[in-house]
């Protein structure tokens, strides 16, 4: 297969993550015998450094041209006194408006091998963690209209909207069904129908597409109070589960912490058709910048979800997740997941030590 992948390298410790991603997606490549082109285009402060915007116009246009885009992560100190629309993650939100991305899959796996990092007890952690949080992004409360901060009989007032209408339940529940099945085919849809009509409707039309296009996924619904619990309590019961823009906002944050190592996490953001956005859910950790300790494994499982969701290469994806167990199982660590017992690596070694298994 052919794939034309735009690398956002971005800022901080971005680009020696991404140049691991790459190592790995050049041994997958020449494993299965395909064909990977590789461009680099500006993003966030290495952009606004260069260009003066955080999201030049050769970005987008770069972007669009590709499959499928990798990014690193953008943000720094040194670009810290800029606001608004000129600081570097105004280039993130700018680009996943310009694919036009409404879907972000976060999916928070806990690897046995690193049991031990998990914040739950271990009774719970031996049931395991697979969770895939599909948020809806760019519809709901953070965007509903109208939105205003005003006087009312002399009482000063604030108030946003939560708003979905039944095409953007349609598509996002699509995005989680499909990921379901290539999964273990259970989607729990997270709402507030006992309060919200939006929720309701949300409910509504999740349910009619399950019946209509995805009766062989399995189907159930929760309140969003009992899913937040549950998550803690027992989060093996999960699979996938889908959500509007602010309970997936919290839910995903919370799926993430449990696994307790935030330099694992992926992340893949997609639209309805174009290229897909994958990327770890980390920031450009300007504290170990250029010191060889970044954690490339979050970047890495990044392409792995590129392949399958963006090319539906599941053995590939699966190669290189695999490879990065077998990496853990033999007891290498960086630094942000170091235990007693295992060999500290370096940023490089990491991104060796799973190309060489692949
Ligand atoms: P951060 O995720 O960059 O770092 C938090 C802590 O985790 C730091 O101690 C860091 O060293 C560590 N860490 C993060 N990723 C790691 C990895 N791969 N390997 C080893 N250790 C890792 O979050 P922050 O410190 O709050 O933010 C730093 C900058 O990143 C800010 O400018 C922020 O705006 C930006 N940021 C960007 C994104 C993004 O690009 N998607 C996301 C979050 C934060």
């Amino acid at each position: 297969m052919e794939m034309r992948i735009c690398l956002l390298a971005g800022d901080g410790i971005g680009p020696e993550i991404i140049e691991q991603g790459v190592r790995v997606l050049e041994a997958v490549a020449a494993k299965f015998g395909h064909d990977m082109e590789f461009t680099d285009a500006l993003i966030g402060g290495a952009a606004i450094d260069e260009t003066g915007s955080p999201l030049p116009q050769d970005t987008i246009d770069a972007c669009k041209a590709a499959d499928a885009v990798m990014l690193g992560a953008v943000g720094g100190p040194k670009w810290d006194e800029l606001t608004g629309a000129a600081r570097p993650e105004s280039g993130l939100l700018g680009i996943r408006k310009a694919l036009g991305l409404f879907a972000n899959l976060r999916p928070a796996t806990l690897f046995p091998e690193l049991a031990s990092a998990c914040f739950l007890r271990p009774d719970i952690v031996a049931k395991g963690i697979d969770v895939m949080v599909v948020r809806e992004l760019t519809g709901g409360i953070y965007f509903g209209q109208p939105v205003g901060d005003e006087m009312r009989d002399g009482v000063r007032t604030a108030y946003n909207t939560m708003v979905y209408d039944e095409n953007e339940v349609r598509r996002i529940a699509r995005i989680a069904f499909e990921a379901a099945r290539k999964r273990s085919g259970r989607v729990c849809s997270v709402d507030k129908a006992n309060v919200l009509a939006v929720s309701r409707l949300w409910r509504e039309v999740v349910t009619q597409v399950h019946a209509e296009e995805y009766s062989d996924v399995e189907l159930s619904h929760m309140y969003v109070d009992n899913a937040a619990m549950q998550l803690v309590r027992d989060p093996s019961q999960f699979d996938v589960i889908v959500t509007g823009n602010l309970f997936g906002d919290i839910l995903s944050d919370e799926a993430a912490v449990i696994t307790g190592s935030i330099g694992m996490l992926p992340s893949a953001s997609l639209g309805a058709d174009g290229p897909g956005l994958f990327e770890p859910i980390h920031g450009s950790a300007p504290d170990i910048v250029g010191q060889n300790k970044a954690n490339p494994l979050a970047t890495i499982l990044s392409a792995a979800m590129m392949l399958r969701h963006s090319f539906n290469l599941e053995k590939e994806a699966a190669a290189i997740e695999s490879a990065v167990q077998q990496v853990l199982k033999a007891g290498y660590r960086t630094g942000d997941i170091m235990e007693k017992g295992c060999t500290l690596v370096g940023c490089n070694t990491m991104g060796n030590l799973v190309t060489e298994r692949i």
